[in-house]
């Protein structure tokens, strides 16, 4: 597919992968999360029409940077909602100018796709919602089951992955659900890094412009130390790898 909807891009990221990224959000997301950053990435026509060429001509412009510095990350929306799409990015930026590719994904659209599309994407940035399969439909209108499926794959692949985690008090936070989350990154070795990101309301103002409507309004965001001590629980769980 040498062309897709791209809700925006970001030539100097931080938080989405290794180093300083350039960053492409894809439109689209069969998910609908109570807290999620980007209710303006879930319909796809929302986003502008765009040529892989088009992108690859502004990502040249800071290729040579990027090859030491960081790298690419296709996130979203969800980006296996254009999957071809992103495969066509992946591949000619891989050929074209050798950087680090990353793909940002909950890995729900991953099960009908062959393992060798995951050969130009050096990272998957995974993330998992929830791990009470009833919490995480609640959470994200969605089954749990195809990511985990998707995970396992990931390591019969020895793709790298660094799991993220929402942690939202009341809703995610369940020790039951962060021993069972534990527990189920404890034997994947390929997951690199684990990082816990604690919700906050910034993207309020977001669902309101869309007329979205907003069930997390008055909900307080974890503290540092309730991050903390799910961080360091996780990160134990890695520790052994
Ligand atoms: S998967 Fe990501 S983009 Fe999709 S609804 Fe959830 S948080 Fe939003």
């Amino acid at each position: 597919m040498n062309q897709g909807y791209v809700h925006s891009f970001h030539t100097a990221a931080a938080a989405d992968g290794p180093g300083v990224r350039f960053a492409i959000f894809l439109s689209g997301c069969p998910f609908r999360c109570k807290y999620c950053h980007n209710p303006d990435t879930w319909e796809m026509k929302r986003g502008t029409l765009k040529t892989v060429d088009s992108l690859l001509d502004e990502i040249k412009k800071y290729a040579s940077f990027l090859r030491m510095a960081g790298g690419l990350t296709i996130t979203g929306g969800e980006p296996l909602a254009q999957s071809e799409f992103a495969y066509e990015i992946f591949s000619r930026v891989k050929q074209e100018f050798s950087l680090h590719t990353a793909l940002d994904t909950q890995g729900f659209l991953a099960g009908t796709l062959p393992d060798t599309y995951f050969e130009p994407i050096d990272l998957i940035l995974l993330d998992i919602k929830e791990m009470n399969p009833e919490r995480h439909r609640a959470l994200t209108g969605k089954e749990l089951q195809p990511t985990l499926d998707f995970a396992l794959r990931l390591k019969r692949l020895n793709k790298k992955v660094w799991l993220r985690y929402v942690l939202v008090p009341g809703l995610t936070d369940f020790a039951e659900d962060i021993e069972a989350l534990a527990e189920f990154i404890r034997p994947l070795s390929n997951i690199e890094r684990v990082d816990v990101l604690p919700f906050h309301n910034m993207a309020l103002h977001k669902w309101e412009e869309l007329q979205f409507p907003y069930e997390l309004k008055n909900q307080r965001s974890p503290t540092q130390e309730e991050v903390k001590k799910v961080q360091e629980f996780l990160n134990s769980a890695i520790s052994t790898h």
